[in-house]
């Protein structure tokens, strides 16, 4: 079966899903971009779960991801995952992104849930070239859910016209691929 992966533009706080990807830094504590975002939209529940975490479990290296509570946001749980810092592609920024997508998807199914949605991690301040970051991002989470049952379903949330389209080609290209 092909896998069920949409695209979405727009702002992932707002999406009705069971678990949002937040694209953390390795000490959990909240930022900019996504992570503001997610933090300002969910309330300070959240930054209250991710001081526990912390606490128990430390900094977060890049590829690693922990799963909170959702706060007042729609999804039912967060899961914050580190990307890597890209340094010009020669210190396993590729391996450490893939793993990064894999972990959430691993951390999702752990915990039952069917749907998630991501934003393009590492792509803003981290500094990841959007069309390899995006590949990486299609590949790994293709590649998952044609071999295990859960999440059933994937959305890509683009922030920018830009990933927007490259998440689109790069599915449109992987289903005529299927198709032929
Ligand atoms: P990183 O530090 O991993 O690069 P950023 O938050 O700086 O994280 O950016 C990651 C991606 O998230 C960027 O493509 C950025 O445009 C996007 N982004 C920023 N705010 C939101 C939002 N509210 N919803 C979805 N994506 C967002």
């Amino acid at each position: 079966m092909k896998p069920q992966i949409d695209v979405v533009l727009g702002d992932i706080t707002t999406q009705h899903v069971d678990v949002i990807v937040n694209a953390a830094n390795p000490s959990l504590m909240g930022g900019g971009g996504v992570d503001g975002a997610i933090h300002r939209a969910a309330g300070p529940q959240l930054l209250e779960a991710c001081k526990i975490v912390r606490q128990q479990q430390g900094e977060l290296a890049p590829g690693h991801a922990v799963i909170t509570i959702a706060g007042d946001l729609p999804a039912k749980a967060v899961i914050h995952a580190v990307g890597p810092i890209w340094e010009g592609g020669e210190h396993h920024e590729a391996r450490s992104l893939e793993d990064a997508y894999l972990n959430c998807l691993r951390l999702a199914a752990a915990n039952g849930y069917k749907t998630i949605a991501f934003p393009a991690i590492s792509t803003g301040v981290y500094g990841f070239p959007k069309a390899a970051a995006a590949a990486i991002a299609v590949a790994t989470v293709s590649d998952y859910l044609t071999r295990k049952p859960l999440p059933e379903r994937v959305y890509f949330v683009c922030y920018d016209e830009e990933n927007a389209r490259l998440y689109q080609r790069l599915l449109t290209q992987r289903g005529q691929e299927l198709d032929a």
